[in-house]
């Protein structure tokens, strides 16, 4: 297969369906914001994709990144009935043409043949591709891990443009840090970034929001000089905090010019604090971008108690993002990301799957095969919050600092002035 120049999918004016929702400014339409595949009286078809050979990999022992959580998280979807409530289904491995939509060949040819064993014979390439470090390790069938979870999110995204179902949910998938031609943060396949390329084939506009505890940079990247592609990214950002990027000074370049949106935050939020900023950047980007689909990274490490992350947010406060997102009714793209105290990574993409098909959920566990993860309490919404923990951030509703440096991320509500000079975020401030 002949590979497309990735500049094909850049709105270059003539090739493109859409638009540019810039420069003059846009009034919110609600009528318009509510358009969708989904009418008053229909609820949404939700579509789960599980291949359960993903979660047999291993990192290594001792690396913080878990294949088996998403076996935890598929077994008690199950157990609670949810894949009743979606179409379900067990999609194949990306194949190499599909992965070099994004990836460089010769990255591609070098994750296929490298393994544990031939390491020595690949010593003097591994860091040209950023592999054989502590955190991007060579392990056992570690290219065809890549495949199963890239293959699900491309299949997810196909049922979207068929219009097979309104949403798509790929827990395995969201690997945000894998670059074109290098590993990063665990991630070695970039599953978004292909996703928003199908996607883009029949979607004039594609919206990724990423409230993985770290910031999107793999796919902020990708699409940095792209109109068609919006990135919004909440993450911790203090200049060292991994990957390192992330400030809100970075906003797209060229035609991506203000398509880029970042939220740096401090350590400690709490679901108040996130919701409300998420909120108020969420409505603006949806009102002024007008994405036709969404694509949400659900990293499970920006919840509270998680082994890498720093926030503080509950099972519930983390799925309010996902509810949030929901309720402007434009077809999803759910994918997982981060999160490494596994049990919660689990709790929280179930209860997430339960949001997206409308389900109530009991808080006691039912049983299921890893239930002895769950105690003691064995409930959905596990006591997890750092009650004792200060949020670093300062008080967005109120502007006030709360002192110790704290960030203020000062939100415009109505963003009628900054559309007007074609920085539809750019009010917001860090002081
Ligand atoms: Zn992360």
């Amino acid at each position: 297969m002949s590979k497309r120049p990735f500049s094909y999918y850049y709105d270059d004016g003539s090739r493109s369906r859409s638009s540019s929702p810039y420069p003059a400014a846009i009034p919110p339409n609600d009528a318009e914001l509510t358009l969708s595949l989904t009418g008053p009286h229909s609820k949404p078809t939700v579509a789960y994709f599980f291949n359960e050979e993903v979660s047999a990999f291993h990192y290594g022992e001792g690396h913080p990144m878990k294949p088996a959580r998403l076996a935890l998280t598929h077994n008690l979807v199950m157990a609670y009935g949810l894949d009743k409530k979606m179409l379900n289904f067990r999609p194949r491995a990306a194949t190499d043409d599909e992965i070099a939509v994004f990836h460089e060949d010769d990255y591609i040819e070098f994750l296929k043949r490298v393994n544990p064993g031939n390491l020595q014979h690949y010593s003097s390439i591994m860091g040209k591709f950023n592999i054989g470090v502590e955190d991007c390790p060579v392990f056992d069938g570690m290219f065809d891990f890549c495949r199963i979870y890239t293959g699900a999110s491309l299949e997810a995204a196909r049922k979207l443009v068929s219009g097979v179902s309104d949403v798509a949910v790929n827990w395995s998938g969201g690997l945000h840090h894998a670059k074109k031609w290098e590993a990063s943060g665990f991630c070695y396949v970039n599953d978004i970034v292909l996703a928003i390329l199908e996607l883009l084939r029949a979607f004039p506009r594609v919206l990724y929001v990423d409230i993985d505890v770290h910031h999107g940079d793999g796919v902020q990247e990708a699409f940095y000089m792209s109109n068609r592609v919006m990135t919004a990214s909440f993450h911790r950002y203090d200049g060292h905090f991994f990957p390192g990027s992330g400030s809100i000074e970075e906003k797209g370049t060229g035609k991506g010019k203000y398509y880029a949106i970042n939220v740096p935050l401090a350590e400690y939020i709490d679901d108040d604090a996130y919701a409300y900023v998420f909120r108020n950047v969420m409505t603006d980007i949806m009102s002024m971008f007008r994405p036709s689909v969404v694509v949400l990274q659900c990293g499970a490490d920006s919840l509270a108690s998680d082994r890498l992350g720093c926030f503080n947010l509950s099972i519930r406060g983390h799925g309010q993002c996902v509810r949030f997102m929901k309720s402007f009714n434009v077809p999803m793209l759910c994918l997982g990301g981060g999160g490494y105290t596994v049990r919660n990574v689990a709790r929280a993409w179930t209860y997430e799957t339960s949001v997206l098909t409308d389900t109530d959920l009991t808080n006691d566990l039912p049983n299921n095969p890893y239930m002895s993860y769950y105690g003691p309490d064995y409930k959905l919404h596990a006591p997890i919050v750092d009650s004792s923990a200060e949020n670093a951030n300062s008080r967005p509703i109120t502007g006030q600092h709360s002192g110790k440096g704290a960030r203020v991320l000062a939100v415009c509500g109505a963003c009628t002035q900054c559309a007007n000079a074609r920085d539809p975020l750019g009010c917001r401030k860090v002081v």
